[in-house]
């Protein structure tokens, strides 16, 4: 019988844990909303729990496994897998999470980052099909990117490489990133920089034409409520979806320059901001690469849907 794949896709606020075929369909999978805040370890007992559980309920023992891919959102040192930091999880600064969990299976554990497992997920299941060289950008709460080359992931000296959102695209801006540094891409064009730009636009005299709950709070402001805003036609909501997309427009950019790859995929939830967002990251890169560019360059909305990071974690056993 051909091995199976098992993904695990740790989020900040989902669990997931899956076991996967080769071509990328699920057979099972199971998620948990209750590991967030919890220590370390419980976590790594939870995950293998949810893990044998999966193997239980469809006949299968650990033989059966190719392996057990892990996505992790954060740095991960992956050379030994030990996780560096996270901006969605308390803890895991420094923690062995790969051989935390290795202890508890025979087969083979491979960590990685969550964004790398997205990207890879892409290459073998989704808009990169048929592409050896992509750069997939993933633009939600926080911003987070996979480099793949030559079909494989780049991971730069420790591993961390990728972290576009961590590039500075306005160091005027007074937008602080959760790295600490001002005008990072992702502190100021992520889902968590949406309320400072509504706040931001209010106090300096725009107008929005919402009518706003009485209990509204800045912290209200989401992708959901821009999208819904611009939507509506109001001119607020418009300039700030205009605003974050000429930011990823000036990251796909500089993408495009340092990489010159033939496919950029974005994704994450910011992507449903609508065509108009879509349309104006576009519009943005192709007023700055202007005639630099030489051979097409293709700007995609990400395929492989919201177990992207499941999947990808465990077709990274197949790499
Ligand atoms: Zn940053």
């Amino acid at each position: 019988m051909e091995k199976i794949l098992c993904g695990v896709d740790i989020g900040g606020t989902k669990l997931s844990a899956g076991l996967i075929r080769k071509d990328g369909t699920i057979i099972e999978k199971i998620t948990a909303y209750d590991h967030r805040g919890k220590p370390e370890d419980q976590i790594v007992e939870q995950i293998s729990g949810t893990v044998r559980r999966l193997l239980g309920s469809n006949g299968l023992d650990e033989d059966d496994l190719e392996g057990i891919g892990v996505g992790f959102p954060g740095h991960v040192r992956y050379r030994d897998g030990v996780t560096i930091t996270s901006s969605n999880l308390k803890g895991f600064k420094g923690y062995p999470l790969k051989e935390s969990l290795q202890k508890n299976f025979s087969v083979h554990v491979k960590l990685d980052n969550d964004a790398n497992a997205q990207a890879y997920c892409e290459l073998r299941y989704g808009a990169g099909r048929g592409y050896n060289d992509l750069i997939f950008l993933t633009i939600s709460t926080g911003i987070g990117a996979g480099i793949i080359l030559e079909r494989k992931v780049y991971r730069g000296i420790t591993g961390t490489a990728g972290e576009f959102g961590h590039t500075i695209v306005d160091p005027r801006s007074d937008l602080v990133c959760t790295c600490g540094n001002k005008g990072c891409l992702m502190g100021c064009a992520c889902g968590l920089a949406l309320p400072y730009h509504f706040r931001k636009k209010i106090e300096q005299g725009s107008t929005t034409t919402l009518e706003l709950p009485p209990d509204f709070s800045w912290e209200k402001v989401d992708g959901q409520f821009v999208s819904r805003g611009a939507a509506a036609g109001d001119p607020l909501c418009t300039s700030i979806v205009m605003e974050c997309a000429d930011y990823i427009g000036i990251g796909v950019y500089n993408i495009f320059q340092v990489f010159n790859p033939p496919l950029i995929i974005l994704g994450g939830g910011l992507c449903n901001l609508g065509d108009m967002y879509m349309k104006r990251i576009r519009e943005k890169f192709y007023e700055l690469a202007r005639d630099m560019i030489f051979d097409p360059i293709a700007i995609v909305e990400s395929e492989a849907g919201s177990d992207a990071g499941l999947i990808g974690a465990a077709a990274l056993l197949l790499e």
